[in-house]
């Protein structure tokens, strides 16, 4: 049944309980006291009669938060730079897929290992000039990231658009610049394929066009004095990617990105990816947002935990210890973990289950109250 007490109705509407019930007897109601109970259909009547704003989230701990209470704000004394994080976004055949295997491959290379990698849903690369590292999402459409937008959590810092020479501008084009638009995410342009076009003069003019097609959409580029670098690439031939890799560097540089990291930061980090692999059990590929991730420490994600078994990269080789903007694939979780979800350290298995059971006892309670969150959703699905 979805009822609710006065008291608890003026806690979540964030109002004084006198004025809820000065509001109540005009309405009609008689004798009301804190703990008068309310159904939904009334609460429904008070909230349209008296124009109350439901606040985005309530202050109660609820099933979703509960697990903010483990969190310490960041200390800005430990705040240490931290590679970007970047995905690339365009039309269809404009060249993702292809600039990220460039981008594997010259990294599986450069390094020692064979070269099988493991999909693991990221990959770091060390840039050629400055040898610094970036960090390459290669699933952005993904609905674990949709889950973590939805959340609040920008994963990414610096989005990459490619647009071809050959086609410029195209529709998801212009669906990628609108998202990157509203997400506030930094920008840089890559224009592909220019291998396409041989004679440096056409190229020129290809080039131009496309960069008159960005500018028609109100990217601020830098040939019109603004800020977006365009480089035109070829993750065919290769031309040009060292610059293009050195671009991202620049710009992480100006943004000045930053995790808190110290021997004592509790990690925090979200699931890109889970699963349960054979002979290996559950799995999930943690991007770390904060601190240092290790073996043996506990780690806490929905309603199960895990003691961090191995972890592993790309290219299945153990990894030690993974910094903010690594992504890893962590092994030794009781359950399997959900895509999107965020990962929380805490200092002992016990603290982990206390925790959890908390939660578990929340969601059931939850299960059929009247919350901020359900009527929100309530009011969307009837705007619509
Ligand atoms: P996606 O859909 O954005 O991931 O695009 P893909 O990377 O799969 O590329 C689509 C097609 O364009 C493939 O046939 C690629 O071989 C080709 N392609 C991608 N990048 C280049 C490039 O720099 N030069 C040339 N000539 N072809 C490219
Ligand atoms: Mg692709």
């Amino acid at each position: 049944p979805n009822y609710i007490s006065v008291s608890k109705l003026a806690n979540l509407l964030n109002c004084r309980i006198e004025t809820l019930i000065k509001d109540l007897t005009k309405l009609g109601f008689a004798n009301i006291s804190h703990n008068y109970i309310l159904s939904r259909e009334y609460v429904e009547l008070i909230l349209q009669e008296y124009n109350y704003v439901l606040p985005a989230s309530q202050a109660a701990i609820t099933s979703k938060n509960i697990y903010d209470g483990l969190k310490a704000p960041a200390n800005p004394k430990f705040l240490q730079r931290r590679p970007p994080v970047v995905t690339i976004m365009g039309h269809v055949d404009h060249g993702k897929t292809t600039i990220i295997d460039y981008l594997r491959k010259s990294s599986v290379v450069s390094g020692e290992h064979g070269g099988i990698t493991q999909h693991i849903g990221a990959f770091q690369i060390v840039t050629p000039v400055s040898k610094k590292s970036i960090t390459f999402l290669d699933t952005p459409g993904h609905a674990a990231f949709l889950k973590m937008r939805e959340r609040g959590a920008n994963i990414t810092d610096i989005i990459v658009l490619v647009v071809s020479i050959e086609d410029s501008v195209m529709p998801q084009t212009l669906e990628a610049i609108k998202h990157i638009k509203n997400s506030g995410n930094e920008l840089i342009v890559a224009i592909t394929k220019i291998d396409t076009i041989k004679r440096p003069k056409d190229r020129e003019k290809a080039i131009e066009r496309v960069t008159n097609d960005l500018i028609s959409q109100d990217i601020p580029v830098e040939k019109i004095g603004g800020d977006v670098q365009v480089i035109p690439i070829s993750a065919k031939t290769g031309e040009n990617m060292d610059l293009f890799e050195e671009s991202i560097i620049l710009l992480s540089d100006i943004m000045d990105v930053r995790a808190e990291n110290s021997l004592k930061t509790l990690v925090e980090g979200w699931v890109l990816e889970s699963q349960v692999r054979k002979t290996v059990g559950n799995v999930a590929t943690v991007l770390v947002k904060r601190g240092t991730l290790q073996k043996g420490k506990i780690l806490l994600c929905g309603n199960t935990y895990c003691r961090v078994k191995l972890m592993v990269d790309d290219l299945g080789k153990d990894v030690i210890k993974a910094e903010p903007a690594q992504v890893v694939e962590v092994r030794g979780w009781k359950d399997l973990v959900r895509a999107g979800d965020e990962v929380i350290q805490t200092v002992s298995e016990s603290v982990a289950k206390k925790y959890i059971n908390r939660r578990i006892a929340l969601q059931a309670v939850e299960k059929d109250a009247v919350t901020v969150e359900n009527l929100n959703e309530q009011r969307r699905e009837e705007a619509e």
